[in-house]
């Protein structure tokens, strides 16, 4: 069954008199448990398609059902509540609060969803074991390294059990071991069900994904299975 539907979307911009097209029409299918990257060039129309998958915007034309719910056409606030539920983000700076713990920062998006704070401190530790980081659990993020920052980022992604784990650029601000430590690490949660959209600029990078979608000028140039990720699996 798949879990994301999008038909025919397009997102224009108008600014004055100039129409950009970001995305022209980009219909794409992607099944629980898919991990895909998101490849082209500057322009091509990623952040645009990455925005309306993450439920931070809407597509000008089109139908996106995400889970079930079409959220094409959705308020604001209504986006905001799909995006808590739905969606799990790793950016490339990875954006946590600077005056707050390791523990604290992944235990964020639990107050939004209700959770009272023993539980919120419970699933936030487990959170954090998972993805190795059980003895810096009360550091802040200048204390940590930047792979650990980013294996707090993941944790903080997971802790609602998102159906969706949306990571922009994840590595970029990495240097190439622990770029890979961290494609281990979307690997292992990948493994475990998770359904994974990563952007990326990086060839190797791209490579850890299952399937590659490549985008040009607002289109789907090409999407195909990555046959190295399926023989060794
Ligand atoms: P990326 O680094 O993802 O390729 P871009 O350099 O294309 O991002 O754009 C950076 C940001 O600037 C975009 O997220 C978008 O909000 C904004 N932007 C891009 N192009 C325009 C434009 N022509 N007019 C106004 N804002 C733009
Ligand atoms: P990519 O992420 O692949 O670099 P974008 O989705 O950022 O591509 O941009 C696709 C096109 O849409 C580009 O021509 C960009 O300038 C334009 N664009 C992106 N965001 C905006 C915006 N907020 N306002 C106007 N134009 C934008």
């Amino acid at each position: 069954k798949p879990l994301i539907t999008i038909k025919d979307i397009g997102r224009k911009y108008v600014i004055g008199t100039e129409v950009i097209h970001a995305l022209k029409s980009v219909s794409l299918t992607i099944n629980k448990g898919e991990f895909v990257a998101l490849m082209g060039p500057s322009g091509s129309g990623k952040s645009t398609l990455m925005n309306i998958l993450g439920c931070l915007d809407t597509p000008t034309k089109g139908q996106y059902v995400l889970n079930g719910i079409d959220v094409s056409h959705m308020t604001d606030n209504q986006l905001a509540e799909v995006r808590n539920e739905e969606i799990g983000f790793v950016f490339q700076t990875f954006n946590l609060l600077p005056r707050n713990t390791a523990l604290d920062n992944v235990a964020l998006p639990l107050i939004y969803s209700g959770t009272n704070k023993e539980d919120r401190k419970k699933r936030a530790e487990a959170a954090l074991k998972n993805v190795g980081l059980a003895n810096r659990m009360d550091h802040k993020p200048n204390e940590l390294s930047g792979g650990q920052r980013q294996r707090v980022a993941v944790a903080r992604a997971l802790i609602n059990d998102p159906s969706i784990i949306l990571a922009d650029e994840p590595t970029g601000n990495l240097d190439t071991k622990t770029s890979i430590e961290i494609m281990g690490l979307l690997e292992d949660i990948h493994a475990k069900g998770n359904t994974i959209i990563l952007v990326t600029h990086e060839e190797d990078i791209a490579q850890h994904a299952h399937r590659i979608v490549r985008m040009r000028d607002g289109l789907v140039e090409n999407d195909y299975m990555n046959p190295d990720v399926h023989t060794v699996k």
